[in-house]
């Protein structure tokens, strides 16, 4: 396999593949196969894919016979935060609650995020984000919520931002100031502070959505209406953590107010899915955090994509499901939640790039677009699905250059 060397601009060519997917906008079998396919960059931007024949180009990368695919994009996370959750996993593994002073839940992280500053939130969070882009994953959303104070929030933006130019990887970031109720704040009076970040949020570009996790023990429907409909009023477009653990009624929501996605979905109903697939609303599936928590009510993707719903796929990497890898969670999403290798593929590149709100430059193979490419070991994508834990990227091409 020949490699370009990293940094290199000009026309590179990237051949010998035994099958491209492009995955673009309109592929009949979701996945866009063109068999020994080959796609041409320039400048960081795809020029051309598909059967290309003979092409000039300063650099030639030979897939060897492997997938060339787009980059994954990881529409939902928590990839940002401090400390461990190690201790209290490993005592539910054992059936047992967690010992006494170990970091439980959305709170026990907020504990060890709350003192880091921007700096020392991107340290801590790098390591996570390289071994994302070791498997494949170019473009990440990634959501606050372990600060839970106006300023611990905003440093988890800012260090968004450092992420991004240090470890070269795509992050869209997200406000959730709404992900829990930080202890010993009165109901309101927190409301009130989530709101009142929002204007610092948005006219330092800070955030391109506002998130709120909206279901019991969390916020309420009221709650979330006035949190996303400030956010709306600065031009963050909402999204929605919904129903993981009871029905909300957040569903309609989300429909009102257009949001971009639905996620968790555990308990909505039926007929709101199909009210959500009627407006268009993508439903974000996580079958990883479902096997995390040994959630006693998970998603079947499948269901939903057969309501008409479009989906997406995001591992939901969080202190409470530590995972890098896109490919496990296609293989989960496939086995347990009844997804088709392709559909799978298809949610976890152009539709989760849709439900990141960038599906105009990243998600698919297509002329114009960012080239973000994938070549695999392998010459078969039902591989992603087959070959359970194992990471089949071999190189990793993010605007134009290889960068693993
Ligand atoms: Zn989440």
């Amino acid at each position: 396999m020949t490699v370009a060397p990293c940094g290199s601009r000009g026309r590179l060519l990237v051949t010998g593949a035994a099958e491209v997917l492009t995955c673009a906008a309109g592929a009949a079998d979701l996945i866009g196969r063109v068999p020994g396919g080959s796609v041409l960059i320039e400048d960081g931007r795809i020029v051309a894919v598909g059967s290309l024949g003979a092409v000039a180009a300063d650099v030639v990368v030979d897939a060897g016979g492997g997938v060339v695919m787009p980059g994954f994009v990881d529409c939902h996370t928590h990839v940002v935060f401090g400390g461990s959750r190690v201790d209290e996993y490993a005592a539910r593994c054992a059936g047992s609650e967690p010992p006494p002073g170990v970091p439980i839940g959305i709170v026990g992280t907020m504990t060890a995020t709350r003192p880091l500053d921007a700096r020392a939130l991107a340290d801590a969070s790098a390591p996570r984000l390289r071994e994302m882009l070791a498997h494949g994953t170019t473009t990440v959303e990634s959501k606050t919520g372990y600060g839970l104070a106006r300023g611990a929030e905003i440093a988890m933006l800012e260090a968004n931002r450092l992420l991004a130019d240090e470890v070269g990887i795509d992050i869209v970031a997200t406000y959730l100031g709404a992900h829990a109720l930080p202890p010993g704040a009165g109901r309101a009076a927190y409301v009130d502070e989530v709101i009142a970040t929002i204007p610092e949020v948005a006219e330092r570009r800070l955030a391109t959505f506002c998130d709120v996790y909206c279901d019991d023990g969390y916020f309420t429907l009221d709650e979330s209406r006035r949190i996303l409909e400030a956010g709306l009023a600065h031009g963050l477009r909402p999204k929605v953590h919904l129903d993981a653990y009871s029905h909300t009624g957040a569903a309609g929501l989300a429909t009102e107010l257009g949001a971009t996605t639905v996620d968790h979905l555990n308990h909505t109903a039926a007929t709101e899915i199909e009210a959500l697939a009627a407006a268009g609303v993508i439903g974000v599936v996580m079958p990883l955090l479902d096997f995390a928590a040994q959630h006693p009510h998970p998603v079947h993707a499948r269901t939903l994509a057969d309501a008409g719903l479009r989906i997406a796929l995001a591992t939901d990497i969080c202190p409470g499901c530590y995972t890098a890898s896109m490919q496990v969670v296609i293989q989960h999403a496939c086995r347990s939640g009844g997804l088709s290798v392709a559909q799978a593929i298809r949610a976890s590149t152009f539709d989760a790039a849709a439900a990141t709100g960038c599906a105009d430059r990243v998600g698919s193979l297509e002329a114009g677009k960012q080239a973000d490419l994938l070549i695999l070991d392998t010459d078969r994508h039902e591989d992603l699905a087959y070959r359970i834990g194992h990471n089949a990227v071999r190189i990793v091409v993010r605007q134009g250059r290889v960068v693993v």
